[in-house]
């Protein structure tokens, strides 16, 4: 056994691409004192098999970025450490073969010009002029990205680790990590089979193994291998050596040139999971068997894309193990669970080009401690704990493989594992019509099938089949009274003697107000960031309930224990399984609760922005006035055993007054039109209050003040370079979604963050941000512009407003 030190500043665990990576990074930030730890041999794992393509153009801004700087670092590697890397930029083409592939690879076109990428549409004869041995049958047009590119994923590892060892990492192999080290919610070292090393900070990079490296300590690490295929054919004559990576997604399969061969691998719809009872110890170089009948209709396809293969021999049918999430987005960051302990694992096939970005900003995260941009999209605390069990892995990966190359639909809703978190009124809900969907395993109503039809989504990019449903939810809730399950809340309870000074400090908005308050505030990080986005609400003296949402709450509650400083008086408490939320909105929900309520619920005794106790039905429960959607309404928070006979009861009371049951959709759609943000969309860690048009929320002079105050003052000082606004077309298509270009008087100013159709305007609407070549964001230079929305590569005329389009005043929810 080699001789370990007995104490380093970090410890990674893993030597993959990744793992080499942040050693690489975080030498480049002048942290010398890093010790690497591989149980075998660099690359051993997933990394040395790798196809080696390096695709730029992802699903946001920040991670389109993270692969630039990976193609802009691989490029220049061999330079820096005399390792060379086989990285060449040959380009891609997207080729599709339907008319809802080529939308969908029009809209890309649109993102990534917003996002700052190079790239061409290109009719199906440029697609085969690029592409000699193309097939043309079925192709409807192509996309090309010039910068896309390939490298050798072994030499390239090797070019990280030797320029991390140039700076001083050690490199050590041969050693297997056993055991990570804990002390008072911090990770204090690990355990290996050659000794205990202590340590400030462990990096789990244990690629397939990282889930049980995680568990160790208590970590939620969800991500499950499964088989990933490719073949190498013989030597292919004449096949050029810059040509370019194709991908046909409609046929699963991509195709790279190989050293005179063509490599040809697959995105298949059903994939097969592997390593079901634990990624064996001997797994190394490993080769899994070769399946044929798994992968023949995958080779049909490519063949009938690239006809040349029906008369070539293959070489190699090659097989490897691979990670996949959930969501097929990779984990990134400090684990919730334990302070010091960050994890870089579960790449979904796509490491090799992720893994220099991903090492990068955790890099920057270990030695600043935050992340440098928002990162939202990959951060490890999207995961609800129970996302690392076995068998819900094992079952939703057998769909994850294939959603690189699905269609991305909007509203797109996972098909495996479903059903794992519902809430009270579940089957009420499904009794009634409900089509649902997903969020962190939780099933919620998204819109409601008429009688006669199915709830099931039929995917497009225009209007799918629940428009018309969704938009009678809608009207119902503008007009009369919906109801909403919103159980999936998230709900803390902050308790203690110090609770309001605890809460003060993390809060940008005062929470200081008389009990019965209802307070919306954000929490923000020191650089003004937006944290967290949620209502306060002051239950006693000493107690605080705190609602924020279900795709935020491990980070959410997280950042609030996180907050609580350790001498303080005050404890805080998951409840969100405790209540069950009913948001009855509308104008006539007074009305309607009053049939249930003998409480006074006029206006001057129970105004907006307050919350009480009242009796409901036989139930008690907390009545808070508040809402998402823009209209008078509450939130009911009732006890979990309450919730069903509650349901049942304003059903019934609700039948005289039209009550509607409405979904998330409807929601949307609702809360667009008010212009209320959605924090993970519309605001982010990187975003400020007074850059999202927050600043109503904003306590200044507050006693105590705030986290992030400092840094809203100099920006108040210094003018808004960006700005939240509004947007409408003025036309009622195309849809818009988000990530669309915002033209101002034919000069790209920014993108949206969030669309939707707004049924009482009658448009598409969306938020978004903008800015002015590094120039103030003034309302006066807002108001001067004339502007389009750009969508699948078209420009379309725009109204911009910094105040909502519905209700600015809102005197609809105050009244
Ligand atoms: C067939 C195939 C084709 C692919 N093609 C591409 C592609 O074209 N482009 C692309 O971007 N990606 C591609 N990928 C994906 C890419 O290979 C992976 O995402 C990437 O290699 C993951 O790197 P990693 O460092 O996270 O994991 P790994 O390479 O698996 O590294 C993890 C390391 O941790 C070590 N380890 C585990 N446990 C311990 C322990 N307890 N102590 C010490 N060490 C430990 C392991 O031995 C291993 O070496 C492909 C994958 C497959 C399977």
């Amino acid at each position: 056994m080699p001789d370990l030190p007995s104490q380093a500043g970090v410890v990674i665990v893993g030597g993959g691409i990744v793992g080499c990576s942040v050693a690489y990074h975080l030498a480049r930030r002048g942290v010398s004192d890093v010790l690497l730890l591989e149980r075998r041999q660099l690359t051993c794992g997933t990394t040395w098999h790798a196809a080696g393509l390096i695709g730029q153009l992802r699903a946001t801004h920040n991670l389109t970025r993270l692969a630039q700087y990976t193609a802009a670092l691989y490029e220049g590697l061999e330079r820096e450490t005399g390792q060379a890397t086989g990285f060449r930029q040959v380009g891609s083409i997207a080729v599709a073969a339907s008319a809802e592939r080529l939308e969908e690879l029009k809209r890309g076109v649109s993102m990534a010009r917003c996002f700052g990428l190079e790239v061409q549409l290109l009719s199906p004869a440029e697609a085969k002029e690029r592409w000699p041995l193309l097939s043309l049958e079925g192709v409807v047009g192509a996309v090309y990205l010039p910068k896309d590119g390939r490298c050798n994923p072994v030499d390239t590892t090797q070019a990280l680790a030797r320029g991390a060892r140039m700076k001083g990492v050690r490199i050590v192999e041969n050693v297997r990590v056993t055991g990570i080290e804990t002390a008072l919610g911090r990770v204090t070292g690990v355990a290996t089979e050659a000794g205990a090393v202590r340590a400030d900070v462990v990096v789990n990079c244990a690629g397939m193994w990282a889930r049980e490296v995680g568990a160790w300590a208590g970590v939620s690490v969800p991500l499950h291998a499964a088989e990933h295929f490719y073949i190498v054919t013989e030597p292919i004559a004449g096949l050029p050596s810059d040509l370019p990576l194709l991908r046909d997604a409609d046929a699963a399969s991509y195709f790279k040139e190989d050293a005179g061969k063509l490599l040809v691998g697959w995105f298949e719809p059903v994939a097969k999971p592997w390593g079901e009872r634990g990624i064996p110890e001997s797994c190394a170089f490993e080769q899994l068997p070769p399946d044929l009948a798994h992968i023949e209709p995958l080779f049909a396809a490519a063949m009938r894309r690239v006809p040349v293969l029906e008369s070539t021999g293959v070489q190699l049918f090659f097989n490897g193990p691979e990670s996949f999430t959930p969501d097929n987005r990779y984990l990134l960051g400090e684990a919730p669970e334990l302070r010091g302990f960050f994890v870089a694992a579960g790449f979904n096939s796509i490491g090799i080009q992720s893994a220099g970005g991903a090492g990068k900003v955790l890099a920057d995260w270990i030695v600043d401690g935050h992340p440098p941009s928002d990162l939202w999209d990959v951060d490890i605390r999207r995961c609800a704990p129970f996302q690392r069990n076995h068998r819900y892995l094992r079952d939703r990966t057998v769909e994850s493989p294939g959603l690189l190359y699905g269609m991305h639909w909007p509203f797109r809703q996972a098909e495996s594992a479903r059903g794992v978190r519902r809430s009270m009124v579940h089957e009420r809900l499904a009794a009634a019509g409900a089509c649902f969907g997903e969020v962190a395993g939780y099933e919620r109503a998204n819109w409601f099938a008429n009688q006669g039809s199915t709830p099931r989504y039929e995917y497009s990019y225009g209007r799918q089949n629940w428009f018309a449903q969704s938009a009678a939810e809608h009207r119902a809730v503008r007009e009369g009274v919906g109801l909403f399950d919103q159980s999936s809340f998230a709900k803390f309870l902050l308790k203690g003697p110090d609770a309001v000074q605890v809460l003060g400090r993390i809060c940008a908005n005062e929470v200081e107000v008389p009990v019965g308050r209802i307070v919306y505030t954000q929490w923000l990080n020191e650089r003004g960031g937006i944290e967290a986005d949620l209502t306060v609400t002051r239950e006693a003296e000493d107690s605080y309930l705190i609602v924020s949402s279900c795709a935020t709450q491990t980070r959410d509650f997280s950042w609030l224990c996180r907050s609580i400083p350790p001498a303080a008086r005050a404890v805080a408490v998951d409840v969100s399984s405790a209540y069950a939320v009913l948001g009855l909105m509308g104008p006539g929900s007074r009305e309607l609760l009053a049939t249930l309520s003998d409480a006074d619920l006029s206006g001057a005794a129970f105004p907006f922005g307050t919350s009480r106790m009242i009796d409901l039905g036989y139930a008690r429960v907390r009545a808070s006035r508040i809402t998402y959607v823009g209209e008078l309404g509450y939130e009911l928070y009732i006890p979990a055993e309450f919730a069903p006979a509650l349901f049942d009861a304003l059903r019934a009371a609700g039948a005289p007054f039209g009550l509607r049951l409405a979904g998330y959709h409807a929601m949307n759609s609702l809360r667009m039109e008010k212009a209320y943000r959605h924090w993970g969309h519309d605001i982010s860690d990187e975003d400020t209050p007074l850059e999202a048009g927050l600043g109503f929320a904003i306590a200044w002079d507050k006693p105590g003040g705030f986290r992030g105050r400092e840094a809203l003052l100099e920006q108040r000082e210094a003018g808004l370079r960006r700005r939240l606004v509004a947007l409408a077309l003025e036309c009622e298509e195309p849809l818009l979604y988000h990530n669309e270009p915002i033209w101002r008087n034919g000069r790209l100013v920014g993108r949206t963050t969030s669309g939707m159709f707004g049924h009482t305007l009658g448009l598409p609407l969306a938020l978004g941000y903008l800015a002015n070549a590094g120039d103030e964001v003034t309302p006066e230079w807002i108001a001067a512009g004339r502007y389009e929305l750009e969508v699948a590569a078209e420009r379309f005329p725009a109204r911009v407003s910094l105040r909502p389009f519905y209700d600015p005043a809102s005197e609809r929810v105050k009244c």
